[in-house]
C-alpha cells in the first residue's frame, strides 16, 4: 500500500492579540500519512486542534504552514485556483448534517451541486450520477425530491455523504460525523461509509472524541493533545498495548468490555490547558500522571518506537533516560 496521502510538518497558528504569548497553536508540526482505502482516525478531547488540522488539510482553513502531499503533489502549496478544482478530490462530511444543508434547495439539488460547482458532466450524466451516490447511502428517487427539514438527522447525514461522494473524491474526511446522532442510528451511518470504504477502496481520515466509535471504524489511529499527534498506531496495537500516558488514560476510562480490562482506572487530573499559552516543554505533563521532571523543560518527538507504532513521550526517548 502507497500512502493517499502525506501530512508533513502542518501547522495552524492563529494570533489571538499582541505579543508573543498570545499565538494559539491550534495545529502544531502534525505529520502523518493515510494509505489508499485506509480509515485513519484522528481522536481527541474537543479543542485538541482536530477538526482545524481536518479543515487545514484540504485549506478549508489556510494552514501556517507545513506540506500535504496528495498522490506525488503538494496541494498546501497550490494557487487558490487550481486548489478549487483540487478539492473534488477531497471531501468532507461534518457533524451537523443540517447546517451544512441549504434548506430552500431539495435533496437532488443539494447532492448535484459540487458537480455543477466542478463542471462536471452533462445534465444527464449529473441526474445520473446524482442516483447512483443516492443508491449507495440508500436515499430513494423520491426522497431525492424533497427538502432536508423532512428529514432525520441520520437520513440528513446520508445527504452530506452522498454529496460529500458524489464528485468522486479519493479521500474524504468525516468530521465527528455521527456525533450529533442518536447511538441507534450512528452505527447505520457508519456501516453505510465502511460499506463506501470496502466497495471502492474509498479513504477516510475520521475525526472524532469517541474512542469506541473510533476503535469500531477505523484501521490506524491518531491521537491528539494540544495541537499535536501524541500517538499513532494501528487500532487494535493501541488498544491492547497503548504507550502513550494520555492514550493509557483515555483507554482505561472506558468501560471494562475493552481488551485493556486488567488495566489499572487512570483518572485525569485538572482541564485540558489553554492552547494560547500551553505548558513547557511536554504540554501533556500538567496532566501527566508518569510525569518526570525533565518533562517540565523537553518536548518529546513523535518517534517510531516499535514497527508502525509512534509514541510522542520522554518516557520511550532513550538518550533522555540519563536526565530522568
Ligand atoms: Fe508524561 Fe513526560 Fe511522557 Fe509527557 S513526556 S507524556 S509528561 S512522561
Ligand atoms: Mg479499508
Amino acid at each position: 500500500t502507497k500512502p493517499l496521502i502525506e501530512v508533513k510538518h502542518l501547522k495552524k497558528y492563529y494570533e489571538t492579540g499582541h505579543g508573543k504569548n498570545h499565538v494559539l497553536k491550534a495545529v502544531d508540526d502534525v505529520s502523518f500519512h493515510v494509505n489508499k482505502g485506509e480509515i485513519f482516525g484522528i481522536v481527541g478531547e474537543s479543542g485538541c486542534g482536530k477538526s482545524t488540522m481536518g479543515k487545514s488539510l484540504i485549506r478549508l482553513i489556510e494552514p501556517t504552514a507545513g506540506e500535504v502531499w496528495l498522490e506525488g503533489e503538494d496541494i498546501a502549496q497550490l494557487p487558490a485556483k487550481q486548489m478549487r478544482q483540487k478539492r473534488q478530490d477531497m471531501q468532507i462530511v461534518f457533524q451537523d448534517p443540517f447546517a451544512s444543508l441549504n434548506p430552500r434547495m431539495k435533496v437532488f439539488n443539494i447532492i448535484e451541486e459540487p458537480l455543477i460547482n466542478f463542471n462536471t458532466g452533462t445534465k444527464q450524466s449529473r441526474k445520473e450520477r446524482v442516483y447512483e451516490v443516492a443508491k449507495q447511502v440508500g436515499l430513494t428517487e423520491k426522497q431525492l425530491e424533497r427538502y432536508p427539514h423532512e428529514f432525520s438527522g441520520g437520513q440528513r447525514q446520508r445527504i452530506g455523504i452522498a454529496r460529500a461522494l458524489v464528485s468522486n473524491p479519493k479521500l474524504i474526511i468525516a468530521d465527528e460525523p455521527v456525533s450529533a446522532l442518536d447511538v441507534s442510528i450512528q452505527s447505520q451511518v457508519l456501516n453505510i461509509m465502511k460499506d463506501l470504504n470496502e466497495r471502492f477502496d474509498l479513504t477516510f481520515i475520521f475525526i472524532s472524541h469517541d474512542l469506541n466509535v473510533v476503535h469500531h471504524f477505523c484501521d490506524r489511529i491518531g491521537v491528539m493533545y494540544l495541537g499535536k499527534l501524541v500517538e499513532v498506531a494501528d487500532k487494535h496495537e493501541l488498544f491492547t498495548n497503548p504507550k502513550h500516558p494520555y492514550t493509557q488514560a483515555l483507554l482505561s476510562a472506558l468501560p471494562k468490555s475493552h481488551p485493556n480490562e486488567s488495566k489499572q482506572r487512570t483518572i485525569l487530573h485538572g482541564d485540558v490547558p489553554s492552547p494560547t499559552n500551553p505548558p513547557s516543554g511536554c504540554t501533556f505533563h500538567t496532566r501527566c500522571p508518569n510525569v518526570m521532571a525533565i518533562c517540565k523543560t523537553h518536548s518529546p518527538q513523535l518517534q517510531m518506537h516499535e514497527p508502525e507504532h509512534q509514541v510522542s513521550c520522554l518516557l520511550y526517548e532513550e538518550e533522555v533516560v540519563v536526565h530522568k
